[in-house]
């Protein structure tokens, strides 16, 4: 062995520590896998990380969760990862969870389907048919996921062919003619970055059936789902190693054999499995087991759009806590968001309170998130975090100002409460996240290509396995049910179905 050589041998080497590597590593471990986890960054965690400002807790990538009240599908995923103690939740509000301004006007989601029917039936009384067949319809996708109730599958079943074939705006246009009532469901589409004739209706299905059943704020930030997910693995045996950034999978003629690390560092295993980006991923593999084909394929795909975000701390007890998440969309015809061209406006965003525990009644600070294509920070694109220069750090002002400017055209007087502010551009989430371009849920799924733009755990090296966003969907759900179809590789997927089911009965 040479000096480089790590002594130790792994069985899995994780690439990661995002939802995705943590959950993998969760579950291997405690099926006896001694598993090693690398993360290039000083924290783990990837999009759960936070960081603190004036003195306060920012969320960088996590900002609400459904499906948390016992029985629903994140409560007994949270259980199986021993998660239920570490993290704690408040409600958004059940009446308005989600407030939405189109064109002026405003509109709420509310918890529960009747509920939702009902909310939303008040302003579109002779659509209350349509909002039924909606919500019918959304949990009848849902329902029909195996994987999304924990049942026990032949093969592994994702979803059904018709849902990944339609596109959101077809399925919402075919429950109802109203154009105001389709903007009003299409209406939280940043949480998947819809694109219109191109997102997949399962996506906004599962999305919405997971928070129409219950919606919550981590109080504290999202990193103590990342520590405590490390905090098990450890107690099951594996290690965790931060500012450990892999540079190169190694292979032999036929399959991976470890792994080297920036520092020149060689650490081996039987198996890899990587949690970012899958175009990341093949860069640093330089193996004939990766044809040209499947390189250009994997680089081919086009991913989600990026975002500014204005981190605000307000001055104290200046501006009442809003228990529900505004997304403001300018004009109607909500897709338009995606239209975005370098230098326009801002024309709609998403804007999130948060409040110390002790003082519910006071905002503390607040997440202003509006979309963001790479070529506007295209020019610092060679730089690093920290030194991207004086021009950089003006558009970033420039663009807050903005922001805000618009921020105060809804909340009138917001400006004069807030004491300071902290922004992040696409770079930040590229150099964070190692995602393309910074874009927030990585490979666009698209209903045109649908089996093009669907990424496999498997990977053409027989011992290389992706999870993370890319595999299966994004968010929290998403991505905690495509770890568990990464670690159906090495356990098989009704294994783990039974031990979750076990773990909550
Ligand atoms: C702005 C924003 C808001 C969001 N809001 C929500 C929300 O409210 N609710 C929700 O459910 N989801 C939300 N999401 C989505 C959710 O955060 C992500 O889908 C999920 O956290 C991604 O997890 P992942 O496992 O794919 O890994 P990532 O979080 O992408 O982590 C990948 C990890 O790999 C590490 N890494 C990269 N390259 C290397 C290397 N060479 N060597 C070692 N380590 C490496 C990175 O440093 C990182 O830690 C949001 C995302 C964004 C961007």
């Amino acid at each position: 062995m040479s000096a480089n050589h790590s002594e130790q041998h792994y069985d899995i080497i994780i690439l990661g520590t995002g939802l995705g590597g943590l959950v993998c590593g969760y579950i291997l471990s405690k099926n006896g896998f001694k598993v090693l986890l690398l993360e290039k960054n000083a924290q783990i965690g990837g999009c759960l990380q936070t960081f603190k400002r004036f003195g306060v807790k920012y969320d960088t990538g996590m900002h609400y969760i459904g499906s948390m009240l016992p029985g629903q599908i994140l409560h007994r995923l949270f259980h199986y990862l021993n998660l239920l103690d570490d993290v704690k939740l408040s409600r958004l509000d059940e009446n308005a969870y989600d407030v939405f301004s189109i064109a002026g006007k405003q509109y709420q989601y509310a918890s529960g389907y009747e509920h939702f029917i009902d909310t939303l039936a008040q302003q579109f009384p002779n659509h209350r048919h349509d909002l039924r067949e909606y919500t019918r319809r959304l949990q009848a996708i849902a329902d029909a996921s195996p994987l999304y109730n924990l049942r026990k599958v032949e093969e592994n079943v994702f979803i059904e062919a018709d849902y990944i074939k339609t596109s959101i705006n077809d399925f919402i246009a075919s429950v109802t003619a109203d154009p105001t009532l389709q903007d009003v469901l299409a209406g939280n589409l940043p949480l998947y970055a819809g694109v219109k004739d191109k997102t997949p209706t399962y996506i906004h299905a599962l999305i919405n059936n997971f928070y129409i059943q219950s919606a919550w704020r981590i109080i504290g930030g999202s990193d103590c789902i990342a520590r405590s997910l490390a905090d098990s693995i450890r107690r099951f045996g594996g290690e965790i190693r931060t500012r450990s950034e892999a540079c190169r999978i190694l292979c032999d003629e036929h399959k991976a054999t470890g792994v080297e690390l920036t520092t020149g560092e060689v650490i081996e295993a039987d198996s890899i499995i990587s949690n970012f980006h899958p175009q990341a991923t093949i860069d640093i593999i330089d193996s004939h087991l990766i044809r040209k084909a499947y390189r250009d394929r994997i680089h081919g795909l086009e991913n989600t759009i990026s975002n500014f975000t204005v981190y605000i701390k307000f001055k104290e007890n200046s501006t009442p806590y809003l228990n529900y998440n505004y997304y403001y969309y300018e004009h109607d015809d909500v897709w338009k968001a995606n239209d975005r061209k370098p230098g326009d406006p801002l024309r709609s965003y998403l804007f999130m309170h948060q409040c110390a525990q002790d003082n519910q009644q006071w905002a503390q600070s607040a997440e202003m998130i509006g979309y963001m294509r790479f070529d506007e920070v295209q020019q610092w694109a060679d730089t690093k975090v920290g030194h991207r220069g004086e021009a950089y750090r003006e558009f970033k002002e420039r663009t807050a100002e903005h922001y805000l400017d618009v921020l105060e055209r809804s909340f009138p007087g917001i400006r004069a409460c807030i004491e300071d502010y902290e922004t992040s551009s696409p770079l930040t989430y590229r150099d964070y996240t190692a995602t393309r371009f910074g874009s927030m849920y990585g490979i666009i799924r698209d209903k045109n290509f649908p089996t093009q733009t669907l990424v496999s755990q498997r990977t053409k090296i027989p011992n290389l396995f992706m999870t993370g966003q890319n595999i299966n969907s994004h968010g929290i759900p998403g991505v905690t049910i495509g770890a568990a179809l990464t670690c159906a590789e090495f356990l098989g997927l009704n294994k783990i179905i039974d031990e979750i089911e076990n773990n909550n009965s």
